[in-house]
């Protein structure tokens, strides 16, 4: 597998099919936050990203954020949230520490993994290289 091809490909956070991720067996999704949850530096999340998030818990994935932000630059994202939803801050995508950080929190194993996210060479390539389904987005629309 080349590592810095995701294993599919799509528009937005809203155009995955999360019903086929989890007959594939997916439980943990880790989600990008620049132009992939939100546009570029948005401080909140809006209304439809934070509704789906939710609507991926009622449906059983454990659901995380993985960014890599400066430290504290994602703390009003975690408080808006009211803490629904893990997140991390200053990953070092692509590195791989992120990754088994947050799915640590989640409990669960890379292999049941996804990452979505918007750009090779941090979340495309640090999900492959940890074992984790990658998903690559085209950016942010709605
Ligand atoms: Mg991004």
């Amino acid at each position: 597998m080349r590592l810095l091809s995701a294993r599919e490909v799509a528009r937005s956070v809203f155009d995955v099919d999360y019903d086929r991720l989890w007959s594939m067996g997916i439980r943990a999704l880790l989600f990008d936050l620049d132009n992939t949850l939100g546009r570029r530096g948005s401080t909140s999340l809006g209304d439809e990203a934070r509704q789906l998030l939710r609507d991926l818990e009622r449906r059983g994935f454990k659901v995380g954020i993985l960014t890599n932000r400066k430290r504290g630059a994602a703390k009003g994202l975690a408080s808006a949230l009211s803490a629904e939803f893990a997140v991390l801050d200053v990953a070092r995508k692509p590195h791989r520490a992120g990754f088994s950080r947050l799915l640590a929190k989640l409990g669960h194993e890379a292999s049941v993994a996804a990452m979505v996210g918007d750009r090779r060479f941090t979340d495309v390539l640090g999900a492959n290289r940890s074992g984790i389904y990658s998903i690559r987005v085209r950016g942010f629309r709605r």
